[in-house]
């Protein structure tokens, strides 16, 4: 499937600035807007479409990694949009954005979701993973707390199970408001989207309706991971009272490494050279992720000059592509010298003759333009 611009999404010029994309994305979010299209899977898709744009366009960030990469820079950054995600929570993702910009969600969302879990389904876990394991990937144990429904009141939080509608909302979860063609739903206040309420509490559970289980899972964690990636474990959360389970999310903290510097699936490694060897030229061993590296140094080799080893870097997690390693030059000068060796250097200087002093001859011109300048 051919991928749509999200500036051509939201219809607007790249480079135009915030007001104007929310503006353009206020205008197209009620065009799509699921209670004006009920049914209607073409506007469905573009709402999503409209959504997932502003999602990227509406942060600097994410905005300059699209505007410089595209849409597979920001996957390199862990964002995939809504591929791949299940119907209720991009329609709750989408709630959220609704309701940062409008102030009011939309009817069928939050409250479906919600409705009889008194918790949210999806869970999140961090793992903290040394270098190497991103960068070749590796098997982990992590081990997570996660809630299941309370066995004795079948989740309710009930005693005997007994609970009634709840008068508020009529059972309902959520209260609606209209204004103009918009349906505002908001959750229940009284019974907190549950849509029931109960009389005496679950001595099991103290009424809350769920236990919370401890469990250990071996995490796969992929080649190439970078810091900050999030990876998802399905059917690894909380579970609902109708056996319905959300998903694991898992955020990757990587350590740094005293060599190796990562920038995206490039590595950055610093060469200590000696002035001597920079001058003489001179091939030294450096290490790569892989094993070992030639590095060849031609004589006059300067500081901070940059060697690329092509395909010597990260896989990319996504793509499979492997990216480079470069290496770095920093010259390094003697900390002190002795006698011996400033008569070396001495002479070694003075064999160079007028070379040794290249300031004298560029200067000498400039020097005497300067007099000029101040002779009336
Ligand atoms: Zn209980
Ligand atoms: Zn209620």
């Amino acid at each position: 499937m051919a991928e749509l611009d999200y500036y051509e999404i939201l219809q607007i010029e790249r480079g135009c600035s915030q007001e104007e994309i929310k503006k353009a994305y206020r205008k197209m979010a009620l065009k799509y807007h699921p209670d004006r299209n009920p049914d209607d899977k073409d506007a469905e898709e573009k709402f999503k479409l409209v959504n997932e744009a502003y999602q990227v366009l509406s942060d600097e960030n994410k905005r300059s990694v699209y505007d410089r990469y595209g849409k597979s820079g920001l996957e390199g950054q862990g964002f995939h949009g809504f591929e791949g995600q299940r119907y209720e929570d991009i329609m709750d993702d989408l709630s959220a954005i609704f309701e940062s910009v409008f102030g009011g969600g939309f009817a069928g969302s939050r409250g479906r979701k919600r409705n009889g879990v008194k918790y949210n389904l999806d869970l999140s876990a961090q793992m903290q993973i040394s270098f190497k394991e991103a960068i070749f990937g590796t098997k982990k144990e992590l081990r997570y707390r996660y809630k299941k429904p309370c066995e004795a009141c079948a989740g309710t939080g009930a005693k005997d199970r007994s609970v009634k509608p709840c008068e508020y909302c009529n059972g309902q979860g959520q209260v609606y408001m209209r204004q103009g063609f918009m349906t505002y739903a908001q959750t229940c206040p009284q019974c907190h989207g549950t849509g029931e309420t109960i009389g005496e509490k679950c001595p099991e559970c103290l009424g809350q309706g769920y236990e919370e289980v401890e469990t250990t899972i071996t995490v796969e964690v992929p080649e190439g991971v970078d810091d900050n990636n999030r990876l998802r474990i399905p059917n690894a959360g909380n579970i609902a009272p109708n056996g319905y389970r959300g998903d694991l999310y898992i955020t990757f903290y990587v350590e740094e490494d005293e060599h190796f510097i990562r920038h995206g699936d490039d590595i950055y490694l610093e060469v200590p050279v000696f002035f001597t060897q920079a001058v003489l030229g001179d091939t030294i061993q450096i290490p790569t992720l892989r094993g070992k590296k030639e590095l060849k140094l031609r004589p006059g080799a300067k500081d901070k000059e940059q060697f690329v080893f092509r395909n010597e870097g990260v896989r990319n997690v996504h793509s499979g592509r492997i990216g480079n390693l470069i290496a770095q030059i920093r010259l390094v000068y003697p900390k002190s010298l002795n006698e011996k060796q400033k008569e070396l250097l001495r002479e070694l200087q003075e064999s160079f003759g007028i070379e040794s002093k290249p300031h004298e001859s560029i200067f000498e011109s400039a020097f005497e333009k300067i007099k000029g300048w101040f002779k009336k």
